[in-house]
C-alpha cells in the first residue's frame, strides 16, 4: 500500500481538526498559574505551519520578533539586542548567569526574597559561581538601601542579580532602584534583571535601572506558547563574555554571534513556538502594549481581590503591595479544608490554580496573567465558591 500525502487527504484532515478544536477539552483549561499561561487560539494556531529553520520566512520572523522585543523593552537596537534560547525561561536566567560571570575573578551578589532568587543561587552552586546570596523576608520587598551598603562594603562584585515580580509571593521588586545604585557604586559591575512574569505588563525602565541582562520568556505575559525564552542584553557587556560559557547549548555569546553572523541557530530552534511569538506580539500590539496588557490584568486582579475578600480569603501580602501578576492566599482555617481536594475539584470545573511557594506559610495562588480576562475571574470566583460548598466549608470564611 503507497500512502497518500495528497491534498485531498490533507484537505479532510484540516477539516476534521478545526471541528475537533471546537470540543471543550481541546479548547483546554483555565490557567490561573505562574506558567504555563493560558493563549489564545489565534496565537496557538499560528503554530501549525512546519518551516525549515533556513526558512527566509522564519529568518525574517525571528529577525522581526528580536527588534520587537528591544522596542518592548524601552531600550534602542544600537546598544541593546535579542538572544533568544531555546527551553523554558530558567534556560535563559542559567544562559545569562554562565555566560556573563567570566570564569576567573567573576562573583554574584544575588538579591533574593523568594523561591525564584532562590533557584539562581542554585544555579550559581552547579555552576561553581561564586556568589554572596543575600536574602529578604519573602512578604517583603528588596532593602535598597541595604543593597547599597553591600556594594560599598565590598566592590569585588562582578554581577548583581535579582527578580522583578518574584512570581512565588507576587513581591515586585525595586528593580530600577537597585541597578541604579550597583552603576552608581560599582561602575562596571553587571546588573541582571530576571523579569521572567513581568516583562510586557509591569513597566521596568532599562535605562534608568541601567540593566545589563533581563530575561523572560515566550510564555509569560507577552502570551505566547512555551518553548523558547529570551534576554535582552545590552551589546557592549555580552561582547565581553567570549569564552565565559561553562556549557555549549546555553551559550549566550556564541548564539548571539550566530545570530548576527546568519540569523539562524545554532541548533534546531523551536520554529513552531517562534511563529505563535510573532502572532502574540502582534495580538499585544493590539491590546496596546504593555499600557493596555496591564490594564488588563490590573482589572482582573481587582476582580479577584474584591471577589475573594467577600469569600473571606486573605491575602498573604500586606495592602502595601499593589502587583498584579499573581495573588498568594493564606489557606483557611476551617478543618475542612484540604488543598488537593481544593485544587482537584476547581480543575475538574476547569479551573486550574497553584500551590504556594512560600516557605513559612501555608498558601495557594492565582494569577492574572495570560489569556485571561475580568469575566474568567468573576467564573472562577463562582466555582470557588461551589467547591467550598461541596467541601463543606461555610462561606464568607471568619478567621
Ligand atoms: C516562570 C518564572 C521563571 C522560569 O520558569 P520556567 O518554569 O523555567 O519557565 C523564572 N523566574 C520567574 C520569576 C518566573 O516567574
Amino acid at each position: 500500500m503507497v500512502l497518500c500525502w495528497s491534498s485531498p487527504a490533507s484537505t479532510q484532515h484540516r477539516r476534521r481538526f478545526s471541528v475537533s478544536m471546537k470540543s471543550k477539552t481541546e479548547q483546554g483549561k483555565k490557567l490561573f498559574t505562574p506558567g504555563p499561561l493560558g493563549t489564545s487560539m489565534t496565537v496557538r494556531e499560528a503554530a501549525l505551519p512546519d518551516l525549515g529553520s533556513r526558512d527566509v520566512v522564519f529568518i525574517e520572523k525571528v529577525k522581526y520578533l528580536r527588534s520587537r522585543l528591544v522596542q518592548i523593552a524601552g531600550v534602542n537596537e544600537e546598544d541593546y539586542t535579542t538572544v533568544p534560547i531555546q527551553g523554558s525561561g530558567t534556560f535563559a536566567v542559567e544562559a545569562v548567569i554562565q555566560t556573563a560571570v567570566p570564569r576567573k575573578g567573576g562573583k554574584v551578589l544575588l538579591l533574593e526574597n523568594g523561591a525564584y532568587g532562590k533557584r539562581i543561587v542554585k544555579m550559581c552552586e552547579y555552576l561553581d559561581v561564586p556568589y554572596h546570596q543575600e536574602s529578604f523576608p519573602e512578604d517583603q520587598k528588596v532593602d535598597v538601601n541595604r543593597v547599597a551598603d553591600i556594594l560599598r562594603a565590598d566592590n569585588s562584585f562582578t554581577m548583581v542579580s535579582v527578580v522583578h515580580c518574584e512570581t512565588s509571593s507576587g513581591v515586585i521588586n525595586p528593580a530600577m532602584e537597585v541597578g541604579a545604585a550597583v552603576r552608581e557604586i560599582i561602575p562596571d559591575c553587571v546588573f541582571f534583571v530576571d523579569a521572567m512574569s513581568s516583562f510586557g505588563a509591569v513597566p521596568l525602565d532599562m535605562m534608568a535601572g541601567s540593566v545589563d541582562f533581563m530575561v523572560s520568556s515566550a510564555n509569560k505575559c507577552l502570551q505566547g506558547i512555551p518553548g523558547f525564552s529570551y534576554t535582552v542584553a545590552r551589546r557592549r557587556a555580552l561582547e565581553k563574555c567570549k569564552g565565559n560559557s561553562r556549557s555549549l547549548s546555553l551559550d549566550l555569546y556564541d548564539q548571539y554571534q550566530g545570530l548576527e553572523a546568519t540569523g539562524q541557530f545554532r541548533f534546531t530552534p523551536a520554529t513552531h513556538t517562534m511563529l505563535a511569538f510573532c502572532q502574540a506580539l502582534k495580538e499585544f500590539d493590539e491590546e496596546g502594549g504593555l499600557q493596555g496588557r496591564s490594564a488588563r490584568y490590573k482589572e482582573n486582579r481587582r476582580v479577584i481581590r474584591e471577589g475573594m475578600r467577600k469569600l473571606g480569603f486573605t491575602e498573604f501580602l500586606d495592602a502595601s503591595h499593589e502587583g498584579y501578576i499573581i495573588t498568594s492566599y493564606n489557606f483557611p482555617s476551617h478543618p475542612n479544608f484540604d488543598f488537593k481536594t481544593f485544587y482537584s475539584k476547581l480543575n475538574e470545573k476547569d479551573q486550574v490554580i497553584y500551590p504556594g511557594k512560600v516557605l513559612n506559610s501555608d498558601c495557594f495562588r492565582i494569577g492574572n496573567i495570560g489569556d485571561l480576562y475580568p469575566r474568567d475571574m468573576s467564573h472562577l470566583l463562582e466555582c470557588i465558591e461551589q467547591v467550598c460548598g461541596e467541601m463543606g466549608i461555610p462561606l464568607p470564611l471568619h478567621s
